[in-house]
């Protein structure tokens, strides 16, 4: 039996050293990300449930890494907020989410808004409102153009520097939305006090959406509060002919999901919005 002890402790402290080493190889691999030019942006489509139109896209960003492949965002975006590196990674992400929103509103799609995801991280440090105004001054798009994701812990953090990058955000003119709803803690008189323009409800919510009505009631109430705070309802993760009609008949604005696309490449999105404007 004390053999048999010691070969687990052995057996596991050696997968406890394979976990962080493979954790070391990625903080490693990270760091060289951005000068090897290993990171690109995909872009998921987003539709109005009224208009059938497509009006914003969200840009997701991937990574292929030379020595560890390709590495899921779940995965390195947590890594990069522990090394501080997001801050430099979410300022690449700014630049080329919105110059691709420039090429794109230069063919036409002027009514086309981009969704980027901003970490805790650059809520906290950066003085985000003037590194977008910049960045939509130099790609020529209009500010109400560009449509930042958050979540609720990020405003909810005792530091008041998230909140005013938020306030200085909305007076630039910048779309706010709060991303993952209902997985957060945050009152509803609490968000109705931040400049926050839409909500996008957590895709964990429309994933139990079925033919049982009872099972639908949470994500209806979602919608019916969202609306009373005056607020655009969006939900995430949309799979099925099935969670769609069931959004619809509770008045979600609109929807991103693979039932309308996955996450595209730049040139297969743009083709996928042309095709679906002539549509
Ligand atoms: P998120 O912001 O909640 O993004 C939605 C995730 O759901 C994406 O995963 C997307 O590919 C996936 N998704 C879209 N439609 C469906 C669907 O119908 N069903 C299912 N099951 N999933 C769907 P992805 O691209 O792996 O990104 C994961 C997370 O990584 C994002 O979650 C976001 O929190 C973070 N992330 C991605 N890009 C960035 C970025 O540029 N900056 C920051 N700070 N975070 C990012
Ligand atoms: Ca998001
Ligand atoms: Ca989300
Ligand atoms: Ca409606």
């Amino acid at each position: 039996a004390k053999t048999e002890g010691r070969n687990t402790v052995q057996y596991f402290s050696e997968e406890m050293d394979a976990r962080s080493r493979h954790r070391a190889q990625l903080l490693g691999a990270l760091k060289m990300a951005l000068a090897r030019d290993e990171f690109v942006l995909h872009f998921q489509p987003r539709m109005n449930l009224d208009t059938g139109q497509i009006v914003s896209v969200e840009a997701l960003l991937r990574w292929d890494s030379r020595e560890m492949g390709k590495v899921a965002p779940d995965v390195f975006i947590p890594l990069a907020e522990e090394s501080g590196q997001i801050i430099e990674i979410g300022e690449w992400v700014l630049r080329e989410a919105i110059a691709t929103l420039g090429r794109w509103h230069g063919l036409g799609l002027n009514h086309l808004s981009m969704s980027i995801n901003v970490s805790a991280l650059q809520l906290l440090r950066s003085k985000l409102a003037g590194q977008i105004r910049a960045l939509v001054d130099e790609f020529g798009i209009p500010e109400y153009c560009v449509e930042l994701e958050i979540t609720e812990s990020m405003v909810l953090s005792q530091n008041s520097q998230p909140l005013s990058n938020l306030w200085a955000l909305k007076d630039l003119g910048v779309a706010l939305s709060l991303d993952d709803f209902g997985t957060g803690y945050s009152s509803l008189s609490y968000l109705k006090q931040l400049p926050i323009d839409a909500l996008k409800i957590d895709k964990s919510f429309v994933r139990e959406l079925g033919p049982n009505a009872n099972d639908n009631t949470l994500v209806q109430t979602i919608i019916a509060l969202g609306h009373s705070l005056g607020m655009t309802m969006i939900a995430e993760g949309v799979e099925s002919e099935e969670h769609l009609q069931t959004l619809r008949q509770f008045d979600c604005d609109e929807i991103q999901g693979y039932w309308l696309s996955r996450p595209l490449p730049a040139k297969e999105c743009l083709e996928f919005i042309q095709a679906h404007e002539q549509s």
